[in-house]
């Protein structure tokens, strides 16, 4: 079966030049550019319609609902959710787990009860249990990884002790690319008694995530890195979670009644979903979801895991290369240091020949002192991306070694 992806023109960011140069984009596990029909859906939002939603009778009002709440239909069925209850529209991943944290302080978690994260997590899904920790009691365990950065299975069985309610993980490393094995450790979880939490920020544009296959309790991600527009994100959760859960956040659009004595919360998924929300962006996430659906997942890992493969392959052969992360599973995210060369230098360098690559610790400090760099060079792949980008950045890796020799 041979799919045609969408092609570069499809993506108007990349019909730019940087420095000269055509831009190539491998900095996807950041944000993915977005395809026209999503710049479309957002316009046409604020240029016919732009009216609140769940207020008013009239009709741009009542448009704007049904927009809104179409979107919410599109992302149940993206999610495979049972039911668009499950589905709470965020600002992003880390909105989400945000979200989520305060309102499991408020409901199910107690002090003493400790949440079990991994080595290999983002800032986001770290310091928001932190905080858990300072301000209520919460223990916050970290499961080990190994030296090729994957999860350690038995460390991570070990580390499922009963005081353990809730276990939050990635699905995808956003810093070296590691695939976790979500489904089995979900099972290790749930056996163990714990709720679980699924980081699917880089997983959604990358590989099918199936809320009910990965049988997780909630799961978060980012519009924007799926195609679709900034500061909207979805948080997935059980329906029987959420009821019984409360509100994070409080104001208009989450109560039913309100008097200077008491309040009645709304039903889900308003509960959740306090004040005017991010209507383009929900608009906007749907034409994304749109777009995705209609390209089978397995072209989009097949592209990206050739593409992987191959960039693997040509900087295993550069002696100046170290790879950063070995995982056993990895996708369309490869890190690597240069040696003698700062990965802040190189990304600058990269970019005089129209390369955006990340450098930096990806927000992910504890695995980088895990691998014992500052920092790494990232590049990470996405449908638009073809070989020809990647020789576009082994030849400028040429050059910055010759800047560097
Ligand atoms: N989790 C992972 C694995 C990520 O890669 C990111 C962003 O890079 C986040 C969480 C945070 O996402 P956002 O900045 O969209 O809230």
């Amino acid at each position: 079966m041979n799919i045609a992806l969408p092609l570069k023109t499809d993506f108007p960011a990349l019909q730019q030049k940087i420095k000269g140069h055509d831009l190539v984009w491998l900095d996807s596990a950041s944000t993915t550019l977005k395809p026209k029909s999503v710049i479309t859906a957002v316009h046409q939002y604020y240029t016919h319609c732009s009216a609140n939603v769940h207020r008013s009778v009239h009709t741009p009002s009542e448009e704007a609902t049904a927009a809104y709440e179409r979107s919410r239909e599109m992302a149940r069925k993206f999610l495979n959710a049972r039911s668009t209850t499950e589905i709470i529209f965020t600002a992003g991943t880390t909105d989400g787990i945000n979200l989520l944290a305060t309102s499991l302080s408020r409901g199910i978690l107690k002090p003493g009860n400790a949440i079990l994260i991994t080595q290999l997590e983002h800032h986001a899904n770290i310091v928001p249990w932190q905080m858990l920790r300072d301000y209520h009691g919460v223990n916050l365990r970290i499961a080990p990884i190994t030296a090729t950065g994957d999860i350690d299975l038995d460390a991570f069985r070990a580390a499922m002790t009963p005081d353990v309610k809730l276990v939050a993980f990635s699905a995808l490393s956003n810093a070296i690319g590691t695939v976790l094995p979500v489904q089995q450790m979900v099972r290790i979880a749930h056996e163990a008694g714990a709720l679980t939490l699924i980081d699917a920020a880089q997983a959604v544009a990358t590989m099918p995530v199936d809320v009910q296959a990965l049988g997780c309790d909630f799961l978060v991600c980012s519009g924007h890195k799926m195609f679709g527009p900034t500061g909207i994100g979805l948080l997935y959760g059980r329906e029987t979670l959420l009821d019984e859960l409360p509100p994070a956040r409080t104001g208009g659009d989450m109560i039913k009644s309100v008097t200077f004595e008491k309040t009645v919360f709304n039903d889900l998924p308003a509960k959740f979903e306090a004040g005017t929300p991010n209507i383009a962006g929900a608009i906007g996430l749907a034409a994304a979801i749109d777009f995705l659906l209609n390209i089978p997942f397995e072209a989009i890992t097949r592209h990206e895991e050739a593409l992987l493969q191959y960039a693997i392959m040509k900087l295993q052969e550069i002696p100046a290369v170290r790879r950063i992360g070995t995982p056993q599973k990895q996708v369309s995210i490869v890190s690597f240091v240069m040696e003698n060369v700062h990965p802040h230098d190189a990304g600058s360098l990269f970019d005089d020949d129209g390369i955006a690559v990340r450098a930096g610790h990806h927000c992910a400090q504890p695995l980088m002192q895990h691998f014992n760099v500052p920092a790494t060079i990232r590049w990470s792949f996405s449908l638009y991306n073809d070989m020809h980008d990647v020789n576009r950045a082994l030849e400028s890796i040429e050059r910055i070694l010759k800047v560097f020799s």
